[in-house]
């Protein structure tokens, strides 16, 4: 089960072998923790611009005092909201990056309950009543913090901790009754609330858990353990529009087990299915930047998503790739090879490519990655043709269906 967490500051270490869906599960706590800045930022705001309404008349000789630290909490609050603004839920991140991200948030948030904490020293008022009130406020101050807890348990214990501190010490220090039972009120409070943050922390890290590995089942393959069709598809979509969008290439690699119906007919089925597990570890081992995706594509076929690489290193990837495969050295005797080989097909969206330059949009979003699959798909059958055991390419577009549908066009316009 994974830790929710991706930061330095994190309860626990997040591992090198983290799986991409591990990597988009943080990516969304990390985004929920964003989407949930304009909570923060307004409950800040509202808190300090109460401490500023209750005590401006209290601390008539300190209004400057109270006027700057409503300032720093407001433009720290600012601060964050606007860094917060910057993150992209729908970027794929890497893991020092996510970690980063969550870094950024959790010392921002810990800048801000500092300040907090500092009104309980600098902003102390006189009377037990406002001295109560300024306690209830740094109290509501923490509730709002609570999202925090999604970055790191630890985050939010510090949270507690630079909060209440300074105004706990200062009424340990004075001498009556008053002040000191006050005092123990915050320690049992902050004590509940420690309690209460650890038990929700355990219970989001457990639903995460659940959640993780209800994600995981459904996106993999059982058999091969990568991506399955299902959520293949959904990411090519994804990428594909990102590729139009942000104008980068996009690639895709279709691989074919060469005679693999012979290796099943010569060795069994149970045979081909190792077979077909140790392929997919190669593809795993290949694709190895957070956006690539290597896919079960059916049967004994796999696809492999290059979002951002341009067709030359697609080619190189599935070079590579193919000698990896051939270097298993798994013996087939059917095969003139002698071992299991496969044949790839490259293909590639290059930024800017556009198929009529009328093309509506919607369109583009079924004719042109449909293309980019026919492409991969026609090359693959080119390096079967050509011999197997190779990798062949074509460029999106070139093929037999763009002319197909650059006729109907044509025809189209015509009729019109
Ligand atoms: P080619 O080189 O032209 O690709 O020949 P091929 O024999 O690989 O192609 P064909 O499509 O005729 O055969 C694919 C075989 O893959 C047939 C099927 O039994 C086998 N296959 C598909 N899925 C699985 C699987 O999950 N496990 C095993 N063991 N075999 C599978
Ligand atoms: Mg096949
Ligand atoms: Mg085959």
């Amino acid at each position: 089960m994974q830790s929710g967490n991706a930061g330095a500051l994190s309860d626990k270490p997040a591992t090198d072998t983290i799986s991409n869906s591990a990597q988009s599960l943080i990516q969304g706590q990390i985004a929920y923790l964003y989407k949930n800045k304009v909570l923060g930022f307004w409950s800040n705001i509202l808190l300090a611009s109460i401490m500023l309404a209750f005590f401006w008349q209290h601390f008539f000789s300190q209004r400057i005092s109270l006027f700057i630290w409503f300032g720093l909490v407001v433009t720290l609050s600012i601060v964050r909201f606007l860094i917060g603004k910057n993150f992209n839920s729908q970027k794929h991140y890497s893991q020092a990056e996510l970690s980063n991200w969550a870094n950024k948030y959790v010392f921002l948030t810990t800048m801000i309950s500092t300040i907090w904490g500092l009104s309980g020293v600098v902003l102390f008022p006189n009377d037990l009543i406002h001295q109560m009130l300024l306690v209830m406020i740094l109290f509501s101050v923490l509730l709002a913090a609570i999202p925090t807890l999604a970055a790191s348990r630890i985050a939010y214990y510090l949270q507690i901790l630079v909060t209440l501190a300074p105004i706990t010490i200062l009424l340990m220090m004075s001498r009556d009754d008053g002040h000191l039972l006050l005092s123990v009120s915050i320690l049992i409070a902050a004590l509940t609330l420690v309690l209460v943050s650890s038990y929700i922390y355990h219970l989001l890290y457990e639903l995460q858990g659940a959640q993780f590995a209800l994600q995981n089942l459904a996106d993999t393959d059982q058999l091969t353990q990568v991506a399955n069709r299902r959520h293949f598809d959904r990411e090519f979509k994804t990428e594909w529009r990102r590729a139009m969008r942000e104008r980068t290439p996009i690639s895709l690699m279709l691989l074919d087990v060469d005679h693999f119906k012979k290796y099943n007919d010569t060795l069994g089925h149970q045979a081909g299915d190792e077979c077909l597990k140790k392929i997919a570890a190669c593809l795993r081992s290949v694709t190895r930047r957070p956006a690539d995706l290597a896919a079960r594509y059916g049967g004994e076929e796999f696809a492999v998503l290059l979002p951002v690489t341009e067709l030359k290193d697609a080619r190189m990837l599935a070079e590579r790739l193919r000698n990896k495969i051939e270097n298993l050295k798994i013996k087939h005797p059917a095969s003139d090879f002698g071992v299991v080989t496969v044949s790839i097909g490259v293909s590639c969206c290059e930024p800017g490519w556009d198929f009529t330059g009328e093309t509506p949009e919607e369109e583009q979003d079924v004719i042109f990655p449909a293309m980019l699959i026919t492409a991969a798909d026609n090359a693959m059958y080119v390096a079967k043709r050509q011999g197997r055991n190779r990798v062949s390419e074509q460029a999106c577009g070139d093929h037999k269906l763009s002319k197909v549908l650059q006729q109907q066009a044509q025809q189209k316009k015509a009729n019109a």
